[in-house]
């Protein structure tokens, strides 16, 4: 059994007294149906893994490099030292506005499965792809190239999420059923890539215009264990009202 997993991907939002004052609304509504978790900026990552009890906590990036003359990078160290537990990789935004290749990811989750902190990684195709058809060209290469050589015992901890980029944050939703049909897809190439015992176990999210009035039907697919959630993870209250989508 999969245990369902909500992500909130805060981006480039939310100050450390923020963070905590959201913490502090959150934490203590939480279930045990669900892993919940934030990915709050770098800034953000000891506010919120001190202050939370319940939530998980995960950054949005990671430098592959252990250290050195990388300015502006942070290591998987100095993520550890805070007690992070996911990272979030290849979230569309990185792969466009910061040219994040699937290789880049691949050195990424390497580093990090090596070192015990999971990666959510992130696939997905663009309007464009969409509209020709190549939908599941792109994920399946994605997800090749990006979780290419993986450990197979490791990379049973992984997440991956499938978000398509015309549904983030556009309020554009994927149907449940493209969401399940691809979500099915990212599987079989995990099945491709680590056989069919660990494909089973890793857990694949759904992202792109998530809410609490959406979350229960994306969830009904069945390779669909969760969401990675931009927008409605903002606020305590919509953030809320997915976890009590989910508290059945
Ligand atoms: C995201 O940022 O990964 C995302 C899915 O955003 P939104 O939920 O706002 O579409």
């Amino acid at each position: 059994m999969r245990k369902p997993i909500i992500v909130g991907n805060w981006k480039m939002n939310k100050t450390n007294a923020q963070t905590k004052e959201f913490i502090d609304a959150v934490d203590s509504k939480l279930h045990e149906h669900a892993d919940f978790g934030i990915a709050t900026p770098y800034t953000a990552l000891h506010t919120a893994t001190s202050n939370a009890k319940n939530l998980l906590v995960a950054a949005q990036n990671v430098h592959f490099e252990p250290n050195g003359a990388y300015t502006g990078e942070v290591s998987v160290e100095m993520l550890q030292e805070l007690n992070v537990q996911w990272v979030i990789l290849g979230h569309s935004e990185r792969r466009q506005y910061f040219n994040e290749t699937d290789a880049d990811i691949n050195k990424k989750a390497k580093v990090l499965l090596e070192q015990g902190i999971t990666p959510i990684v992130c696939v997905g195709e663009t309007l464009e792809e969409f509209e020709a058809n190549q939908t599941e060209d792109v994920v399946r290469r994605q997800v090749k190239e990006s979780l290419a050589d993986l450990d197979p015992q490791k990379a049973q901890t992984l997440v991956v999420a499938y978000e398509p980029v015309w549904a983030i944050g556009t309020g554009k939703s994927a149907t449940q059923e493209i969401a399940q049909n691809t979500c099915a897809i990212v599987r079989d190439e995990l099945k491709n890539l680590f056989g069919t015992e660990v494909s089973e176990a890793i857990r694949i999210q759904y992202g792109g215009s998530v809410k609490g009035n959406n979350i229960a039907e994306y969830m009904a697919g069945k390779d669909i264990d969760g969401a990675l959630v931009g927008g409605a993870s903002l606020q305590p209250e919509s953030f809320l009202e997915l976890v009590e989508a989910l508290n059945k």
